[in-house]
């Protein structure tokens, strides 16, 4: 259950120096005895100078940001997933990304959390420029929509959460979810659907396919995608 993972309290709690060392090196000292002086809340509670921008929920083995991390180097990344094996796997395969690729692939990390509750935990509002949900768990059945990682309400929370301007993608290969999260997005007020011609020059909407697993095994299998990405925008008078 969620009580065997910390969740930060606020934003700010958010644990800065670990995700992103590079970024937000602790300032470690030792005492006389050659024990580290560090106090990790020191270092969480730090300014955040640059604060996560693009945030992966339900990133799976973590393909998409593998891409994302080189693509826009200087922009922060997290993955949210709930699984704790995958996870970890995310995690050593980024520390190994780092390792064998001095100074590359400092900007992504991975937390495990529900997504589906701690969102607001993570990040304030308006800080995000871009929300990617790729290829999510369909739950089909009509008692299970309220599982379903988009709808009404959360959309409220990825609004208050996106800048204006910013983008949250959603892709899937089944046409009754593709249709779904496409209503809920065309109903919300606070999103309009981003233009097919912004779409073609997009870098972003050729990775959603080509660098998830998930992508890459529907489109193996000669799967279709449905894909449906839009901006937030300001209320219209
Ligand atoms: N986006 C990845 C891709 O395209 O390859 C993974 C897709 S996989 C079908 C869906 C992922 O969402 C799974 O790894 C699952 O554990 C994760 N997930 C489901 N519900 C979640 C939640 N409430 N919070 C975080 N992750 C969740």
């Amino acid at each position: 259950s969620d009580s065997h993972f910390p969740v930060p309290t606020a934003p700010s709690e958010v644990d800065y120096a670990s995700h992103y060392p590079h970024y937000y090196p602790s300032e470690e000292t030792y005492n006389e005895n050659g024990e580290s002086t560090i106090d990790s809340k020191v270092a969480i509670h730090k300014p955040q100078v640059k604060k996560i921008q693009f945030a992966d929920v339900g990133c799976g083995f973590g393909g998409l940001l593998i891409s994302l991390s080189t693509l826009f180097p200087d922009t922060l990344m997290i993955g949210m997933e709930i699984r704790d094996k995958v996870t970890e796997y995310v995690k050593e395969r980024i520390l190994a990304l780092r390792e064998t690729n001095p100074g590359l692939y400092q900007n992504v990390s991975v937390v495990r959390t529900n997504s589906m509750k701690y969102i607001p935990n993570f990040f304030e509002k308006g800080q995000l420029l871009k929300m990617f949900f790729l290829f999510p768990d369909p739950h089909f059945k009509e008692k299970n929509h309220r599982r379903r990682v988009i709808s009404t309400h959360l959309l409220d929370e990825y609004a208050y959460t996106l800048q204006v301007g910013g983008i949250i993608y959603t892709i899937t290969d089944v046409e009754e979810l593709g249709e779904w999260m496409k209503d809920c997005l065309a109903r919300h007020p606070l999103f309009e659907a981003v233009p097919e011609k912004e779409l073609d020059i997009d870098p972003v909407v050729k990775l959603l396919s080509s660098a998830t697993e998930e992508g890459q095994k529907v489109a193996r299998n000669g799967g279709q995608t449905f894909l449906a990405v839009y901006r937030r925008i300001t209320l219209s008078e």
